[in-house]
Parts: C-alpha cells; structure tokens; sequence
C-alpha cells in the first residue's frame, strides 16, 4: 500500500510500516494545514511540531500582513515589506514541517486525505496533482471576494485581497494619471478618467479611500499640477453610514473628515452593474437609477467562499450554508479530526435553550425537581463558559448576578429563598439566546483561532478520548479537565482615515480619534510584524516616505 506523493516522494501507509518492524514507535500522527495566512501561520507557529508530522499546503510561499496592503496601493509601504517567506517562519521547526507551494481543490474526509495541484512541480504522470493523507486536517483556507453576480464587477473591477492585487491597483492609479496627461483629452474625459470609486464602505474601502487620498495631495498634485483639480474621489455604499462595524462616534468621526477632505460618501446606494467606463447605481429609497463615469474602481464589498470550501460543505451536508460551520471547539461536527479556522469558518455557538432540560437535571443534585440558588451557583462557571450568550445577555440588561435573571422567571420573590421549576427556568432564560455573537472575519479573530486550536494540539494527549471538552453539563462527566470552547477576546480595531490621522475602537467602550491614534496606530503594526526583518522595513518605508514621499513610478 504505497501511495505517490509529489515529485516522486513515496510515503508508506501504517500497514507496510507494522509488517516491517515489529514493534514500531507509536508512528506520529499526521496534521496537514491547509493555507498559510493569518490563521495557518497563527497554529503553526504555535504547534508543538516535534509531537506531529506536520504538512502544509498554500499556493503562496509567504505571509502577507493584509492590514498593511492598503499601504502597499499607494507605495506608503513596499510589497516586499508586508510579506514573510513561510519556510524562514518555520525555519527554526527544522524538519519537522513540510511545505508544499500548491493548492488544494479537494478534501476528501472519507479517505482523510486531500487532493492538491501544484503550478510548478510536475510528478511521475506529469502533472503536478499529488495527495496527502490526514490524521487531523487543519482548514485555513481564507475567503475570496465576493461581487454578489453584479455583473461587470470581475471584469472591470480592481480587488483587494492579495499582494499582487495592491500592486496592480499602484501601477493602475498611476496609469490614469498619465493617461490623463495626454494632449488634445476633453476635460470631460480627464474627470472621468481622475474619477476614483471605490464600492464598498468597510474598513478596507475606508482605509484606501484615505490612502489615495493622500497620495493625490501629498505626491501626485505636485507631480501632475495640469490636472490635478480633476481628481475625485467617491465612495459607494449600500448602508447609511460607512465604518458600521465600528463605534457609531467614529463613524461620524470619518465621515465628517472625508466631507473636509473632499472624498464623495454617496450612501444608499447599491452598484447593480459595472461597464468598462461607468457604473450603474441604485439609490435604495427612491429606486432612480444613475450612471456614474470612472476611471478606477475598487471592489471591496464583501467576502465570498472558496470553491474547495463549498465542495467539501456539499460532502459534508452544510451546502446551504455561507461559512463552514464548526462547534466552539472550532472541529467540523459533521466529519472526523477536520478542524477550520479563520474567514472560511463560522462557529455555530450552542443555545442556551436546546439543552435547558438536560441542564436542568445536571444542577438538581437532589432530584427535587426544583432547583434553588445554590443549586444554580454551582453550575454558573460551566454555564457561562459552555454559553457565553448568558454573561452577555446580563450584562446587556444590566443584571449583576444571576438571581437577578432568575427572578425574572419566578416573580417577585426573595433571592435568596427562591426557588425555581423547569417550567421558571426555561421562562428566566428564554431570551438569552438572541445574544449569541458571530465572531467577524478579521485577522484577530484567525490568529486567535489558531493559537487556540494549536494549544489544543499541544496538549491532547491529556484530553484524547475528549479533544474538545465536553464539560460537565453537555455529557460525559469529564469536568473541568477539558478544554474550554474558542473564547474570542476583542482587542480593539484601527481606521486609519489619512493625514495622519485615525480612530480606534479600544476594549472597554474607549474611543480615540486623531493624530496621537495614528501614532498609536504605527506603534501598534510595528509591533505586530511578524519579525525583525520586516518590522525594519515597514519602519523605514515610513521613514523614507516622511522624508522623500511616495515613489510615483510604475
Ligand atoms: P487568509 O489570511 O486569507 O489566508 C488564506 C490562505 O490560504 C492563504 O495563504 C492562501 O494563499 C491560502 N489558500 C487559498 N486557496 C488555497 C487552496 N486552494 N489551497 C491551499 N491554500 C490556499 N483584519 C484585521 O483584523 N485587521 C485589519 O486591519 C485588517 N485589514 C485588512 C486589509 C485588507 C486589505 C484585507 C484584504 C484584509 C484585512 N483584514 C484585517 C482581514 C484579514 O486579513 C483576514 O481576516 C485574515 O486574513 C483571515 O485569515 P485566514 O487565515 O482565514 O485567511
Ligand atoms: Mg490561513
Ligand atoms: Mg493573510
Ligand atoms: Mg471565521
Ligand atoms: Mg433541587
């Protein structure tokens, strides 16, 4: 039993290996991590790799830190700079992980293996397909963009997503400045060629908007005086404001800047369709329909699955959903040892309600029937932790404990004294539920996903029977020994507006907007470069653009 890996490498199936020796080591087990982006490279470099057999599989040999790649459209940063080689990141692991520059295009979880291409490599049959067999699969697979089928919009749009999309929206900014400085162009033709859209009023839309932005008055007027009072730029958006994932302060914050700034907010408005040189636009209340001339757009709204995604939630019976649904302890309920982390996975959080009778049993110790305070005190850790809904739901009712919530199924009583029936329970906790939180698709969110899965690698020899709890109240008597479900802890969010100005959005409710955040905001990407080499370059191509400006050349 022999199976051809890529370029001729021939691994042995566990069979051919016990015939051969005896009495073998306990063979390692395999971990194949598919992707290499936040949330791949979050779990690798956290993994004990010397417990495992490690495989990684993305069609990118680097690491790109996608909160700079709005730097890179402009040239504020370097493309060389944001990006990290995987095998220098695994460098110190040494032998014991393996990559291969290739894409996946099939999980197959009844095999446990999956089914890679690679653009480069050919193997024996002469081509480069190869496949590789799984203990455990790691999906880190990332998202793509998604255009809603509007039609028009992959054809004449520019994207944001990787490096090479950064650096032909620099090359593709630039070219419209020269191909607006031809003689004998109408100034009707120039307007639309200087007229930069972007759709789509996200973060990354916003961040962009700002960066051109600056690059238009700090570089390019001085380098194109003829024309620069012909430059526009607009942002489309469907919603009502721009930023609303963010603190409504900073979003008035930013739009009132970008009104100073002369950067168009037309809210309210959806793209239904983009031509070559327009694009149509709905307004949503009145319904009239508008065509808009440009010389530039950028899409950014919104992020679509991958196509090896959705197969595999087809084969899994999730096709009807978005995301790839996994339990709180991030693994694939549906199939055995796959676990996914990152944009292309979704947490389906457990309600309160599905399980209130069972953890209703589990706290009546005595088998009343009835449970009283204490009763209930002594599972609030595990509840809490098994169903974070319920902290957030008393905190959002301003509720300091928990007798307090359960008062609201028993009535005006006593707190210490009360005691409740599961008729009272279900009644004090039936709304607890419309709290459950959709973690967002950020790169916090997938490094924090991926050092906690990684964590949960490294110790599961504690835990095998059991890699993902259950605690005491879903089942098997484990108790606390087990890990906890994927907590994510919300460290705060950046928008850099341009003019050396941002906002953030820090823990505990604390807003800051200005220029001392935009210091802030240096300080807090430097520090979170993934290494020396490219902390220094993200630091001098500051530098360098403090003193000398953007380089404006293609
Ligand atoms: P990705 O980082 O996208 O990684 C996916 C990996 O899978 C890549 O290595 C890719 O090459 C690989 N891959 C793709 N297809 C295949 C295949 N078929 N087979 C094998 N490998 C494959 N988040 C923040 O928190 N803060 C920010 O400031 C911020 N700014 C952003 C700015 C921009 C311009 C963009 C695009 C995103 C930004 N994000 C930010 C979001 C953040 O980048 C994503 O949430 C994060 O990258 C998700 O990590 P991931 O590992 O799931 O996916
Ligand atoms: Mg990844
Ligand atoms: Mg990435
Ligand atoms: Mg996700
Ligand atoms: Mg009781």
């Amino acid at each position: 039993s022999q199976q051809p890996l890529g370029g001729g490498i021939v691994a042995y199936a566990d069979s051919a290996r016990a015939e051969e020796a005896p009495e073998p080591p306990p063979r390692k087990k395999k971990v194949v991590v598919l992707g290499t982006g936040w949330a791949g490279t979050s779990f690798l470099k956290n993994l004990d790799s010397s417990r495992y057999e490690v495989k990684v599989i993305s069609p990118r040999n680097y690491f790109a830190f996608t909160p700079l790649l709005p730097s890179v459209t402009c040239g504020t940063v370097e493309a060389r700079s944001v990006v990290e080689p995987i095998r220098r990141m695994f460098e110190k692991k040494g032998k014991d992980v393996a990559y291969y520059e290739a894409e996946c295009f099939k999980i197959d979880p009844t095999k446990k293996a999956v089914h890679c291409r690679s653009a480069v490599g050919t193997n024996l049959d002469g081509n480069g397909d190869f496949m590789l067999d799984y203990d455990y699969l790691v999906v880190a697979l990332g998202a793509t963009v998604n255009t809603f089928n509007t039609p028009g919009v992959m054809e004449h749009c520019h994207f944001l997503k990787e490096v090479e999309d950064a650096q032909k929206i620099r090359k593709s900014v630039i070219d419209c400045f020269e191909r607006a400085s031809i003689p004998n162009i109408s100034e009707e033709e120039k307007r639309k060629i200087l007229h930069f859209v972007i759709i789509g009023g996200g973060p990354t839309g916003v961040e962009f908007a700002a960066e051109l932005h600056d690059f238009l008055v700090e570089d390019l007027v001085k380098l194109y005086p003829a024309i620069a009072q012909f430059v526009k730029i607009t942002i489309i958006q469907s919603g009502e404001h721009i930023l609303n994932t963010f603190d409504q302060r900073i979003a008035v914050f930013a739009e009132s800047k970008f009104q100073r700034d002369g950067i168009e907010l037309s809210t309210g408005f959806r793209v239904i369709k983009v031509s070559d040189d327009s694009i149509t636009v709905k307004c949503k209340s009145s319904g009239v329909e508008t065509l808009v001339p440009y010389g530039m757009a950028i899409w950014s709204a919104g992020i679509g699955t991958r196509p090896v995604i959705t197969d595999f939630m087809n084969q899994v019976g999730q096709g009807k959903r978005r995301a790839l649904a996994t339990n709180e302890w991030l693994r694939v309920p549906e199939c055995d040892s796959v676990y996914a982390i990152g944009d292309c996975s979704s947490i389906s959080q457990r309600k309160i309600m599905e399980d209130i009778s069972t953890i209703f049993k589990v706290a009546d110790k005595d088998n009343s029937g009835t449970l009283t305070l204490k009763e209930i005190n002594d599972v609030l850790e595990d509840i809490c932790i098994r169903y974070p809904q319920v902290e957030l739901y008393m905190k959002s009712m301003h509720m300091v404990d928990i007798a307090d919530l359960i008062k609201g199924g028993v009535g005006d009583s006593n707190k210490e004294s009360m005691v409740v029936n599961i008729e009272e329970f279900k009644k004090a906790l039936c709304h607890v539920d419309s709290q459950v939180k959709t973690v967002p698709a950020t790169a916090q969110v997938a490094a924090q996903q991926g050092y906690y899965l990684a964590d949960c690698f490294n110790k599961k020899d504690h835990c095998v029977e059991h890699p993902e709890g259950p605690l005491r109240l879903t089942g098997s008597g484990e108790g606390h020994h087990n890990f906890r479900p994927f907590r994510y802890k919300h460290l705060g969010q950046f928008a850099p507006l341009g003019g050396e100005q941002a906002a953030a959005e820090l823990p505990g409710d604390w807003v800051s907007m200005g220029h001392s955040t935009q210091w802030l905001w240096y300080s807090v990407y430097a520090s979170k470069q993934v290494s020396w080499r490219t902390r220094v370059l993200v630091v001098s191509d500051w530098t360098r653009r403090f003193i000398f400006g953007r380089d404006s050349s293609r």
